[in-house]
This record gives structure tokens, sequence and C-alpha cells, in this order.
């Protein structure tokens, strides 16, 4: 045996108060099947990883999870008891299986009310969790707090592996017949731990095959990396002296539910051995999803119960009479020249062959003398350019679909796919709204910023789409509409049917479908819980938002019209920090005359009336903000090209008329003018140059300001300060600048955080640089509305916070709960972090 002794500290993965495991009422946890360690009793609801290392295990009902650290010791974290029949809900995990984390990182999140209500108890198991080997675990007792106390130390040797090694090579590998597991939820820790006690009673090497996956039957940990659910075919396998007997009694074992009662025991049982091998099978164990719950990234937070609508691409609607074969003929063909110009421009962003080629095949069905000679036909018959050439397409699709040869079936969806590229263009629609029954549940592969601010929202409970994250614009969209949005979903998602009942939850990132009676009425309670608790925020939020130490936080909005501005104010808005002014240029196919912007403009300084800031944006496009009117060159990297103020200086006429417009509003309101995306003292000089002209033509005035959302201009905001009236900062893209993490990238989405400490310290020397020259600092990005990032924003200073509509009530009562001075020794502390997993930890046990 090694001398070697390893020796660790496992931290509090919660805080709490620490109880035996022997007090455990589990008599699972309480007799240390699964391993030995202490239990704790917790205050808090966001789970720190207690050692650094690797989640080798991450229960698919979120749970539970080990991770393994790199001297091999697995640790193992059990929240709660009987948990695992919850199915995930009430649990939203912050990291992925085989993620590498650092100690004190949020692993899972969870809903603490609503699992204590529901599980049999939230005693949280601490384990070490190693089969087979000497540990010697000294569990620690009293108070913890979460990632900076110790809950146990462990010393442990490895067990040299000689001994096990040698015995046993020379006999057969046994087999039992495939036995269907009963266990409802698969084998979670309870039945594992059951199952792995039995099999340690062998000398033999037992394993637990699925297919090709396989398991160490002795280690809890191996057995749930399994991943089995109910219904599973698993065959035991064991080799040495004792083999037959441990593949009888453990396949008998696992047909009986390994303890959990669950099944009929099976003819397994008393199954005959079978086919003696000598070539092991290679481990495997790859982790399944619970099929009835759909993972995504946390776009917008709530919870609704509603029905699947699968958005698709819109109908076309095109004339059937043409207006003369010539004329048509023409149409067709331009038409069919620009589909071919836009899928070449296509392929020259895919960086991937397979999807390339797919596009090779594209063009080439767009000179398919076939399919061109069927719109041609339909054309000399006297029809549309449009009409002819849908008829010809969908045709020749349905022809492809009928033959027996896959690969030309395959082919139909190709038709389909370039036939409507060429529609769009014949029919030169550009968007069209979604229309949907009331209690939807939007499904999408993706959703258009348009797309999304047309939305009915008597009748769209939430969405779910495939791409973007949750910065992108139409994550704040959903926010400001109050509704669950989940980002960065499994496209799995894409298959379920139209009217399937779901539960959307956009705090925890999961959608659930056909949820059974329990878990309905449970999201029900949620719900009305949440409704009770912004009611009470709302009756509250007349009033100024004041901390406990006398600091005032201006608290206002972020909007896109004078109706969302009226609802702001009813709630507590204190004035708008940011008006989008872009939203009333998309969604149509010409720009808003200068009458018409002002009229809209002035419809919201009516509302705010002369007090109250409106803080109005000049057109931000570009990036993810496209504008169908406005050709722009195609973009290698539009996010770093023409974008904001870029473009209204590109385009100096439209820029002037939007000036115009907006200075109309100010005898009316207390107006200001905001730049996005300014990056460099020209950029703001050559827009005020333009702002004073205009000013000085239309005899008003108004207060400027530019957002800070480049790390250049937070760098220099001292000099910038000097030529402005106040600061915005846009987080959200301070954030993807800062990290060069696309905000809409679904993969980034839970790095590109804006509690990022480089983030943290752009927002600190901005709020410095302006306050040195007596200027004003909001922050208007996602952020200002996240309850854990509104402590540090204080502490760093911020005086205004602008945020969705639907936040503004919580907003202020956190701040009202709040004094600037412990705030101020938050952000310093958190100033000096590396990682914003390190940032988080401290802010959710600082909100503790
Ligand atoms: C931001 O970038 O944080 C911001 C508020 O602007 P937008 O999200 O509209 O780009
Ligand atoms: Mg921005």
């Amino acid at each position: 045996m090694s001398e070697h002794l390893t020796r660790l500290d496992v931290y509090a993965p919660l805080s709490g108060v620490l109880v035996p495991l022997s007090d455990v009422p589990d008599p699972v946890f309480a007799e240390r099947m699964v391993g030995d360690g202490v239990s704790l009793d917790p205050t808090s609801s966001e789970l720190l990883a207690p050692v650094a290392g690797i989640v080798t295990h991450l229960h698919n009902a979120h749970h539970a999870l080990t991770i393994t650290t790199d001297d091999g010791i697995e640790v193992l974290v059990h929240i709660g008891i009987d948990t695992v029949m919850l199915r995930g809900e009430g649990f939203a995990p912050r990291i992925r299986q085989g993620e590498r984390v650092t100690m004190g990182q949020p692993l899972i999140g969870f809903a603490a009310d609503f699992v204590a209500t529901r599980a049999r108890s939230l005693l949280t198991q601490v384990l070490i969790a190693n089969g087979g080997e000497e540990i010697h675990v000294a569990p620690f007792s009293g108070p913890v707090q979460a990632g900076r106390d110790v809950v146990m130390r462990i010393e442990h040797r490895p067990v040299t592996t000689e001994l096990t090694m040698h015995s046993d090579h020379a006999s057969a590998t046994l087999f039992s017949e495939p036995v269907t597991l009963p266990n409802p939820q698969g084998l979670h820790a309870r039945p594992a731990a059951v199952l792995a006690a039995a099999a340690k009673k062998f000398r033999a090497d037992v394993r637990l095959l699925r297919g090709k996956d396989e398991a160490n039957a002795k280690s809890v940990v191996s057995v749930m990396v399994l991943s089995t659910q109910a219904g599973d075919s698993i065959r035991v396998q064991a080799s040495g002296a004792d083999a037959a007997q441990a593949v009888r009694e453990l396949a008998a074992l696992l047909a009986a539910g390994c303890g959990e009662g669950a099944g009929e025991s099976q003819a397994a049982a008393s199954a005959p051995l079978t086919r003696p091998v000598t070539a092991p099978t290679a481990a495997t164990g790859v982790a399944s999803a619970n099929p009835d719950i759909f993972p995504g990234v946390a776009a917008s937070p709530g919870l609704a119960v509603g029905k699947v609508v699968q958005v698709r691409a819109q109908r076309i609607e095109v004339s059937e009479a043409g207006v003369g074969v010539v004329r048509e003929r023409a149409h067709l063909d331009t038409a069919l020249r620009e589909a071919v110009r836009d899928v070449e421009l296509l392929k020259r962003e895919i960086a991937d062959a397979s999807k390339a080629k797919i596009l090779d095949a594209h063009q080439e069905l767009l000179a398919d003398p076939e399919l061109v000679d069927l719109a041609v036909e339909n054309i000399a018959n006297g029809k549309s350019a449009g009409w002819a050439w849908r008829a010809a397409f969908t045709l020749y699709a349905g022809e492809l679909e009928g033959l027996d040869n896959a690969l030309l079936r395959e082919r139909a969806n190709d038709v389909r796919d370039v036939g409507r590229r060429v529609l769009l263009l014949l029919a030169g629609v550009t968007h069209a709204k979604i229309d949907v029954p009331t209690g939807s549940i939007l499904i999408a592969e993706e959703l258009t910023p348009s797309d999304t601010a047309t939305l009915d929202r008597s009748k769209v409970l939430g969405f779910c789409t495939v791409g973007g994250g949750a910065t992108g614009h139409v994550a704040i969209l959903a926010r400001s509409f109050g509704i669950p949005a989940i980002c960065g979903m499994d496209s799995a998602a894409l298959k379920i049917s139209d009217g399937t009942e779901v539960v959307i939850d956009g705090s925890a990132g999961t959608l659930r479908r056909n949820p059974d009676a329990a878990a309905l009425s449970e999201a029900h309670a949620r719900m009305t819980r949440h409704a009770a608790r912004v009611e009470q925020e709302k009756a509250a939020a007349g009033a100024p938002a004041i901390t406990r130490d006398g600091a005032r936080i201006e608290v206002v909005a972020n909007v896109r019209d004078a109706a969302e501005t009226r609802e702001a104010v009813a709630i507590g808005g204190e004035g708008v920090g940011l008006l989008r002014s872009e939203f009333l240029f998309s969604d149509r196919d010409t720009a808003p005359s200068e009458d018409e912007q002002a009229a809209a403009y002035r419809a919201v300084a009516e509302v705010l009336g002369r007090e109250r800031p409106l803080v109005i944006r000049t057109l931000d496009i570009g990036g993810d903000k496209p504008l169908s009117y406005l050709p722009m060159p195609r973009e290698d990297n539009p996010f770093l090209g023409l974008r904001g103020i870029r473009v209204s200086l590109d385009y100096p006429d439209m820029f002037r008329t939007q000036l115009r417009a907006m200075l109309k509003a100010a005898p009316v309101g207390n107006l200001h003018i905001m730049f996005p995306m300014i990056a460099t003292l020209d950029e703001l000089r050559a827009a005020k140059k333009i702002l004073n002209e205009e000013q000085r033509n239309t005899g008003h005035t108004a207060k400027v300001g530019i957002m800070i959302e480049v790390p250049s201009a937070a760098l220099i905001a001292e000099r910038l300060a000097p030529e402005v009236d106040f600061f915005s900062i846009g987080t959200n893209d301070l954030t993807q600048y800062t990290l060069a993490m696309d905000r809409g990238h679904a993969r980034l989405a839970r790095e590109a955080d804006g509690l990022h400490p480089s983030v943290l310290r752009l927002i600190g020397m901005t709020v410095d640089a302006a306050h040195q020259h007596d200027k004003w600092v909001g922050v208007c990005g996602g952020i200002a509305g996240d309850a854990m990032a509104v402590p540090v924003l204080i502490g760093l200073g911020v005086d205004e916070l602008s945020v969705s509509v639907p936040a503004i009530p919580a907003v202020k009562a956190l701040v009202c709960r709040l004094t600037r001075s412990e705030c101020q020794s938050l952000a310093q502390e958190v100033l000096q972090m590396g990682t914003a997993t390190e940032v988080r930890a401290r802010l959710a046990s600082f909100a503790d």
C-alpha cells in the first residue's frame, strides 16, 4: 500500500448549520451507503463548489453532482432528500457535466421555498463517494458560510491496484440476461448506493452495461454517470472468483429496484448466466438528458404554463395574375440572379464545409432547367412570377419527396428552402407579424428583434429560441415584456408538437414538456407566490429609492414608446433612462418622417412631463439590429463595423432629421439626447457638431450624453466627461466588447457576464471620471436590473439605474434594503477578484 497521503479541505457549498450524517432521516445517507461526510441544513440557495475539480456527474434532475479532484477524490453533493422526484423543477444548473470548476464557483441555484415544500428535507449531503479506497473523513460542526468555511477535512490514501488486478484475470466473464430498470428516476443516488454497496461485497469485478455504455457497479458515481432512466435495458457483467453469484444477486437487486421497490421482480432475478466472453466493453457512460426537460440559457425570468406554438418562417403572399409575360419573366430572372448572389455571400460566411456544400446544392437548384422551365411555363400561362415560382418549386419538391431514393427525397427540403429564398425576393417581403392563439409559448430557431417587438403580449406567455444569448436584443425585449424567455435552447425543442402543454422557467432556463398534475400545481403555486410579491413591491414603488444610509438612486426605465413609458410611470419609474429610438425605425419598409418621429418623441415627453428626465438615444442600428431599407455593405464583423453613431455620421441627413424631431420634444419635456457606441473623442465631437447646428436651427436645446459601451470610451472617460452632461453605461455591449464575446452567441452566453471584474473595473473608472467633472452616471444595460448586480453598481457610485419596466418595483425595493457604505466595501472587494464566478459567489453570499 502506498504511504502517500492526500489531504483535502472540503468547503461549505451552502451557508447553514452542519448536521452529522447519522441524523439524516434517510438510511442511505445515515448509514453512509453513498459515502462518508456531513450534512448541512442550508440557509442559502446557490450551491457553490466545495472543492476544485471536474464535474464528473451532474444528475439529470440537477439536484446532485459529483466533483472529482485532480487527486481523484470524488466529492458528491446531494441537495435535499428525495429531490430527484422534482425532476429538475426548482433547480438551475450553472455548469455542465465535464466542466472544470474552481472552489466557490456557483454550481446549481435552487428555489429553496419550492424545494423545501416539495421534498422530504432540504438537508444537503456532502460526501466522499470513492469506493474501495482508504479514506478518513473528519466532519466539522456548527454554522458555516458558503465558500468560506471548511465542512470536513479528509485524508486519503489511494490503494494500489496490484492486489485486485491479478487474482481473477484468468476466470471467465459472465453476463446476466438484460434487466429492464423499474426505477422511475433511473439509478440516482439512493439506488446507486444500494447497488454499489451490494456489489462491493463481491471480489469479482462487476460492471453494469447499457449498450456500449459501462459503469463500475461498485462506484456510486460511476453508476450515476451512466445516467440511466426507467425502462433502460441493463446487463450485469462480472469476472472473478464469485462472478456467478455476483451476476445473479445484482441482477435480481436491479430488477427489484435496488430498494426503491418500484418494479415487480423480473425474469432476470433468476436468470441463467450466459455467454462467457474475453474482451471487456469500453467504458463510455455518456449522460443522456431527461427527455421532457429541455435546457437552455436563462434570458428573461419568470414562470409560465402554456401551449407550444412552433414559429416557422412566415407565409409569403403573392398575387396569382401576372402583369405581362415579359415583365414577369424579367422579374423572375432578376430574383434568381439575386438569390444566386445571396447564396454566394452566405457561402463566404460559412466555415463549416458540410454547410457550404448544402449552399452549393442550392445554387445548382437555382439554375436547374426543369425547375425554372416549370415556372416559365406558368408565367406563359398568365401567372405572376411569384405565383409561378411557388407553384413550380412546390410541385418539384413534392415529386422529389415521392421518390424511393432517400437522397433525392432529402433534396426536396433544399428545393423548398431555396424556393422560399427566391419567393421572398419576388414578393419583396421582409417581415410578417407572428399571430398566435392566447396562452402560447413560442419555440423558434431564431426570432428577430422585430418579430419579438411585435409579439402580442396578451397571447404570448413566453418563448424559447435555439439561437441567441441572454444579452441579445431578443432577450432584452422579453425582459421588457416581463415574460419568461430562454435562449440557446436545445434544438430538440423544435420537435415538440404544437399544442403540447409546457412549463417554461425563464429563471432556470428550462422548458418542461407534458408536466404531470403535481408539477403543474407547483408551477401555479410558484406563480401565485411570485405575483403576491410583485404586488407588494408595486404597492411600495411610488416612493423614491433611497438606501438605508440616505443615498438616493434614480430608478428609471428602458422603453420603446409612449405606451411603455405610461406603464413605467404607473409602477414607480422616475423617468426614462433609455428610449431605444431604433424601434421606431424597424419593422417597416421606409424610414419614419421627421413629423412622425417628432410625434412619437413628444408623446413620450408628454407622459413624463417637464421634471422627469427623458433620455432619447439616437439610432443604434447595425450589428444585430439591421434595417431592411438602409442598405449596409456586407461586413465580416458587423459588431465591429458600421454600428450606432457611425451609421448616423455616415447618413447625416437621416441623423439631422432625427435630431430635429427629438428637439421638438424639448419644450414639453426634460430632454436628454444620447449617442450610442461612442468609441472616440472624434466621434463625439462630430456628433455634437451636428447636434449644435440643429439646436441653433430649431432654437431648442437638450442635455447631451453618451453611452459608455466600448472599452475605449471607459478608458478615456476622463477626457469625454468635460464634453458631455452625463454618461449611461451600456453593459450589454461593454461586456461583449471587453470580453470579446458576441452578445448573441448561445455557446458563450454563460461566460459573457457583465459581472466580470474587467467590466466592473471599467464601470468604476467611468463613474470616477464623471464625478470628478460633476457629471452623473447611469447604467442602462441588463445588469442594472439584476438583483445580484445592483449592490455592486451602487457601491461603484452609479447614480441612476435604467431597467426594463417590469423590474422597476423590485429594483426600488432592493435599493431600500441596502446601505451605500456596505455596497462600497462590497464593490472594492469584488474589484480585486479575477473571475465573474468569484464575483457571483461573493454576491450570492452578500444577498443571503
Ligand atoms: C447596452 O449595450 O447595454 C445597451 C443598453 O444598449 P443596447 O442593448 O440597446 O445595445
Ligand atoms: Mg448597446
